[in-house]
C-alpha cells in the first residue's frame, strides 16, 4: 500500500457500512480521501474520528444522482487536493418490493443511484485521470453476490439487476481502458451479506442465531487493500467474497 500514501481516494456511499470502513483503512494507510455522501453530519463525525492518523479525510456532501452535485464535488477536488487515483463506486441501495408493487420512482432510484450515478463517476473520474496523466489509477465498483447468481431473492429484482449492470460496466471499461493505455486497474467489488444498514433496512439482517455469519465491512475492506496492493501490472479483476456458509 505504500505506492498509495499520499495519493488521492474518491469513495462514494462513505457515510456508513462498507464505504465508512473503506474511507478509514484508506486514511490509515496515508491516503487524502475524499468522502462522498448525503449526510454530511456522518461524514464529519468521521473526518473528526480520523484526526491524527497517516492520511486526512475531507468530506464533502455530495448526492451522487445530482450531476450537479458530481460537477461541484469533483471541481472541489481537483482545486484542493489534486489529480485522483483510486475511484471506489461504493454508494447503493436496496428495495426490497415485488416488481408488480414498484413504482416508477423505485426503480429510476435504485437504477440511478447503484448504476447511472457510478457510471457517471467513472466517466467524469476517468477523464481526469488521463488528461492529469496519472502513472497509475485504480477505480472500484461495487457489485454483490448476487450480481452473479442465477437464481435472485424475489422482492429484490431491480436490485440484482443493477449489480448485474455494474459488471458489465467494469468489464467494459476494463477492455476499453487496456485499449487505450491508460494506466488504471478496474476490480469489480462482489461481496455476499454483509452486516450493515443496508440489510437491517430490509429485514435481512434477522437470521436465527448462528446460521450465517456474515462478513463485516472490514473483511470487504481487506479484499480491496489486497487487490490495491498488487504490483502495476497485476489487476484483480474480480473480487467475489463471501461468508462460509451463504450459497
Ligand atoms: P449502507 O446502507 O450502510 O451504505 C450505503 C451508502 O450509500 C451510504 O453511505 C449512503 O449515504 C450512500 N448513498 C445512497 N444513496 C446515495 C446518494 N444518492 N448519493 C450519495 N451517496 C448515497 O450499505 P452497505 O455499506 O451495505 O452498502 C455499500 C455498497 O455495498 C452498496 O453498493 C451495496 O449494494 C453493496 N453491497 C452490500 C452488501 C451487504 O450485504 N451489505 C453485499 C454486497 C454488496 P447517504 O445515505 O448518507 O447518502
Amino acid at each position: 500500500m505504500d505506492k498509495w500514501s499520499g495519493r488521492v481516494a474518491v469513495v462514494t456511499g462513505a457515510s456508513s457500512g462498507i464505504g465508512e470502513a473503506i474511507a478509514e483503512s484508506l486514511v490509515e494507510h496515508g491516503m487524502t480521501v475524499v468522502a462522498l455522501a448525503r449526510r454530511e453530519e456522518r461524514l464529519k463525525s468521521l473526518a473528526e474520528k480520523l484526526q491524527g492518523k497517516k492520511g486526512k479525510l475531507h468530506p464533502l456532501k455530495t448526492d451522487i444522482t445530482k450531476t450537479e452535485d458530481i460537477t461541484t464535488a469533483l471541481e472541489w477536488i481537483e482545486r484542493n487536493v489534486g489529480s485522483i487515483h483510486v475511484l471506489v463506486n461504493n454508494a447503493g441501495i436496496v428495495i426490497k418490493k415485488s416488481f408488480l408493487e414498484l413504482e416508477d420512482e423505485d426503480l429510476l432510484r435504485v437504477f440511478n443511484v447503484n448504476l447511472v450515478s457510478l457510471s457517471i463517476m467513472t466517466a467524469r473520474v476517468l477523464k481526469t485521470m488521463e488528461s492529469a496523466n496519472i502513472e497509475l489509477g485504480h477505480i472500484f465498483n461495487m457489485s454483490s453476490i448476487n450480481g452473479h447468481i442465477s437464481h435472485p431473492l424475489p422482492e429484490f429484482v431491480s436490485y440484482f439487476a443493477s449489480k448485474r449492470a455494474v459488471n458489465a460496466v467494469s468489464e467494459g471499461i476494463r477492455s476499453e481502458i487496456a485499449a487505450s493505455g491508460l494506466k488504471v486497474k478496474v476490480t469489480n467489488l462482489s461481496p455476499g451479506v454483509v452486516a450493515t444498514e443496508m440489510l437491517s433496512n430490509v429485514g435481512l439482517d434477522k437470521l436465527p442465531p448462528g446460521f450465517l455469519p456474515m462478513l463485516q465491512p472490514k473483511d470487504v475492506v481487506d479484499a480491496l487493500v489486497y487487490a490495491l496492493s498488487t504490483p502495476p501490472n497485476v489487476i484483480v479483476s474480480e473480487l467475489t467474497i463471501q461468508p462460509m456458509g451463504e450459497t
